[in-house]
């Protein structure tokens, strides 16, 4: 009979949010695969708990990912660690969760500790929605992207950021949130645990050399699907506006009496200008 395979949440921080259910499974499997086995070895020794380890991290996730199916075919139980948090969040994990679906290998969550989770809800932001985008792309055409869709967002947005790159992914943010604030939550769970909410500006001021972990959370935009829809439509040359239209398929009329009415223009004038066409 094959394996099971536990994806376990360890602490983010502090060694005491580590829960009852993860030191069982930690105990209790044959194997367990680690983002950073050194750091997982801290971990175990602190819980006194002595365990095969087998590295599995971002450079060799396809290769391990067979090695432990294999594993969980001939009956081993494995459980999955990273080095802090919930696995395949942002981490490691993904891939052997895929496969072992695909091998109808049962899979148990034992869930814990998770940054995204922890700064949200101590932030005072509207946690009814959101959206976790995670560390943003570092591919110039995915960043922009994604950066685009932050700034037409409607829900709070959380972002995990390392502290070398947060000024600069701070000033990115600042052109496209406008005046919405934002929480900095540090050090989770830690003696230097902090919240700090601002605009973008007020927090630019605070934070001069960052250290430690963020979470980056953003206030939903108050504006309307219909509002940020119009303003980017305004920010078009108007030719470009009457393409837009043109390409949904609305006729002449109907494109110049929308033109209009979004640039708040008169219908005339619109008409004038594209009499010729
Ligand atoms: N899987 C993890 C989880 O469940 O949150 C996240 C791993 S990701 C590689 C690491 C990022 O998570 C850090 O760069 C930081 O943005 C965030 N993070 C992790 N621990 C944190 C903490 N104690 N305080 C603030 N942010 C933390």
């Amino acid at each position: 009979m094959a394996g099971e395979l536990y994806i376990v949440a360890t602490p983010i921080g502090n060694l005491e949010d580590i829960t009852l259910r993860a030191i069982r499974t930690l105990k209790e499997v044959d194997i367990i695969a680690a983002e950073d086995t050194r750091q997982t070895l801290k971990l175990l020794n602190h819980l006194e708990i002595s365990k095969p380890l087998i590295s599995y991290h971002r450079h060799n996730e396809e290769i391990k990912t067979k090695e432990l199916i294999n594993k969980l075919l001939e009956g081993k139980n494995i459980a999955l660690v990273s080095d802090a948090g919930t696995p395949v969040i942002s981490d490691p994990g993904g891939e052997i969760v895929k496969e072992a679906i695909k091998e109808e290998i049962k899979i148990i969550p034992i869930p814990g500790p998770c940054a995204l989770i922890t700064a949200l809800i101590a932030s005072g932001m509207d946690a009814k929605e959101f959206t976790f985008i995670g560390f943003l792309p570092q591919n110039k055409k995915n960043r922009k992207e994604k950066l685009e869709q932050i700034k037409n967002a409607e829900n709070t947005l959380i972002l995990y950021e390392a502290p070398h790159k947060l000024l600069q992914t701070l000033e990115e943010l600042k052109s496209i949130i406008d005046k919405r604030k934002v929480v900095l939550a540090r050090e989770l769970t830690k003696i230097h645990e902090e919240f700090k909410m601002g605009t973008i500006e007020e927090l630019q001021k605070d934070i001069i050399n960052p250290k430690g972990e963020y979470v980056i959370i953003i206030e939903k935009n108050e504006k309307t699907r219909r509002q940020i829809k119009l303003e980017n439509l305004n920010n078009l040359t108007i030719e470009e506006h009457y393409k837009y239209y043109e390409e949904i398929g609305l006729d002449k009329k109907e494109i110049i009496k929308k033109v209009a009415k979004d640039r708040n223009l008169n219908k005339n004038e619109v008409y004038k200008k594209f009499l010729k066409q």
